[in-house]
């Protein structure tokens, strides 16, 4: 199976990609892998990639779609491609690489989770100022309010978890990554997968529709 997750942030796709990779025995293709990969093994475009990340810069599509296709696409193995395509523009580059090679995708799952959800999902992360272990206001609370369970240290906010910082990254979801659902749905090869259950019960409802599509 050749398969693309979709998602806004906080619907949990990269925990659910890696969890379907291993059950069935998929790659697991996070964009933050390959780029870390291919900027380790040092080729022409690993290079390219390493200056956009050491500056904190974002990757253009077409250097990211090229990056793919070389770490994954036309590498024999089947995958699970996870947090690429992020836009229209890398949904098109997929495409038709994959036609070039005479395959295609068998299906693009997409984790549906609301904005109010998402934001409460990840605006809750604290971190201990003194040990640095994580907690969530709402799932991993700690024993005291804004006190380390482990060290007696004061709890802050993470910085990537500010309602300001979320919004942000919802908002560059809705108008750069969003517009794939369409695209996918057009293609007949969108399957919606709720998210706003919790982990286990998301794996669930993830392998039931890998295993459909496993059988067709
Ligand atoms: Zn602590």
């Amino acid at each position: 199976m050749k398969l693309v997750f979709l998602g806004p942030p906080g619907a949990g796709k990269g925990t659910q990609a890696a969890a379907a990779a291993e059950k069935f025995g998929l790659r697991h293709a996070s964009t933050g892998d390959i780029f870390r990969q291919a900027a380790a093994e040092g080729s022409q475009l690993g290079v390219a990639v390493k200056d956009y990340l050491d500056a904190g810069r974002l990757v253009p599509d077409e250097l990211t779609s090229r990056v793919v296709e070389q770490m994954v696409v036309s590498r024999t193995e089947d995958y699970i491609l996870d947090g690429y395509p992020r836009t229209l523009q890398q949904g098109r580059d997929l495409d038709e690489m994959l036609r070039r090679r005479g395959e295609h995708l068998d299906a693009a799952l997409y984790y549906r989770l609301d904005d109010r959800e998402a934001v409460r999902r990840l605006t809750g992360r604290l971190v201990c100022t003194r040990c640095g272990v994580n907690y969530h206001r709402q799932f991993v609370p700690p024993r005291a309010d804004g006190v380390c369970d482990k060290c007696g240290g004061g709890l802050s906010v993470r910085s990537d978890s500010s309602e300001e910082v979320v919004r942000e990254r919802l908002a560059e979801y809705h108008g750069k990554t969003e517009p794939l659902v369409a695209f996918y749905e057009e293609q007949g090869l969108l399957e919606q997968v709720d998210a706003s259950a919790g982990p286990e019960e998301v794996t669930r409802r993830t392998e039931a529709v890998l295993a459909r599509i496993a059988a067709d």
